[in-house]
């Protein structure tokens, strides 16, 4: 473990930050301004505010009783991040993200998004902080996404439709990066996922990290003791770190995380740069980044956080992929016999479940972060189910 503390920003042999050297200057300014306020007493005050009065945590450790008894197996919780306001874990890191920004004094926040779910909760936050708010989305999915973009331009955001390059996700990340590069002096740069060069690993971990604060006192409450196993949906990998964190300590917590099979980043992956970073990597034959491909938009990333290259290289967190059938079955049930509707993002993570829960024997516990509500799945499904 010496060797993260020892070079910040690297998890083992991944992370770092490859970048121009004017972007660089710009992400060690973020780098300060972070360490100096994240343990800041009035700062985690007002942090803690927000997540309280405007995204409604703490949410609920929820015992899933009929699918427990379906499944035949292990007790299965329910962290629900399906409750937030905006109905998904992403809000916890914008809220984090913005009050910093805040603190460093910028008016502009800028922002990319693929399926448009970040630039929600990132418009969301800027409408009420009363921050101006720029999303950047390649122009492809704009088409796509036209209800996304409708929702945020509702907020108050402006959404530049990027037709660079392949006009996707990686697009908008370039043009964001050079709209800071430009205005970094009033612009604030909220990145959505535990991806990208230092800090944003490090920074949105921190912020995500209160959802394995509050299972782990919870669990505890309930059950008096640890779980054996806690299980989430890997797309850049943020609501697994946060649903990891308070874990990896505890060696006797496995550590799941779950891909969809066709965009199996940790489990067929190789060490890579992209992006401004090192991580594992799905790679073509030429060794450029393949195309993936996820019925849920949000898992849907070549890449993964450093973090969760370096648990899955040194053996702490597990890796697993699920089939859309399983994924598609899961929604269905989780639906039917818990009232609970899952995105199908987390899905994912409900689908292993299911396999896991027989093997670990009714004395088992089982902790599932349930990272969004599927309601902006519901279209997609019954078209797929048709
Ligand atoms: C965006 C999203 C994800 C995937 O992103 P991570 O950074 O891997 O957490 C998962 N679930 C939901 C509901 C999402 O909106």
């Amino acid at each position: 473990m010496s060797q993260e503390t020892v070079q910040e920003g690297y998890f083992g042999e991944f992370g770092g930050s490859f970048v121009p050297p004017e972007l660089q200057e710009v992400l060690e300014y973020l780098s300060s301004q972070f360490y100096k306020f994240k343990d800041d007493p009035e700062f985690v005050e007002e942090y803690k505010y927000y997540l309280r009065e405007y995204v409604g945590r703490e949410n609920p450790l929820t015992y899933a009783e009929r699918i427990t008894e379906k499944w035949g197996g292990a007790k299965i919780y329910l962290k629900r991040e399906d409750l937030n306001h905006t109905g998904a874990h992403k809000i916890n890191n914008v809220v984090g993200q913005i009050l910093l920004a805040k603190r460093m004094g910028a008016k502009r926040v800028i922002a990319e998004t693929g399926a448009g779910q970040h630039g929600v909760a990132t418009a969301t936050a800027c409408a009420m902080f009363g921050m101006d708010c720029v999303i950047y989305m390649g122009a492809e999915d704009t088409r796509r996404q036209a209800l996304n973009v409708f929702r945020m331009e509702l907020l108050g955001a402006k959404v530049v439709a990027v037709t660079k390059g392949q006009a996707r996700l990686k697009d908008a990340v370039d043009e964001a990066l050079n709209d800071l590069v430009q205005n970094y002096k009033n612009t604030f740069y909220l990145l959505g996922s535990a991806v990208g060069p230092h800090p944003f690993p490090t920074m949105v971990k921190h912020f995500q990290s209160i959802v394995s604060e509050e299972s782990k006192r919870q669990i505890l409450e309930k059950e008096g003791r640890l779980p054996d196993a806690v299980l989430a949906c890997v797309g850049g990998g943020s609501n697994a770190i946060g649903a990891f964190a308070h874990y990896i300590d505890e060696s006797s917590v496995r550590l799941i995380g779950v891909e969809p099979d066709q965009a199996a980043t940790l489990t067929e992956g190789v060490p890579s740069i992209i992006h401004g970073f090192k991580c594992l990597v799905l790679l073509d034959e030429q060794g450029n980044p393949r195309p993936t491909y996820s019925i849920a938009a949000g898992l849907d990333y070549p890449g993964i956080g450093p973090e969760h290259s370096h648990l899955k290289v040194t053996g702490r967190a597990e890796y697993v992929t699920v089939t859309n059938d399983e994924v598609l079955a899961a929604f269905q049930e989780l639906s039917r016999a818990e009232g609970i509707i899952p995105a199908l993002e987390s899905s994912h993570a409900v689908a292993y479940a299911k396999k896991l829960a027989p093997t670990l024997g009714k004395d088992g516990i089982i902790i599932v972060n349930l990272s969004g509500r599927g309601d902006k799945d519901v279209e997609q499904v019954f078209h797929m189910l048709k």
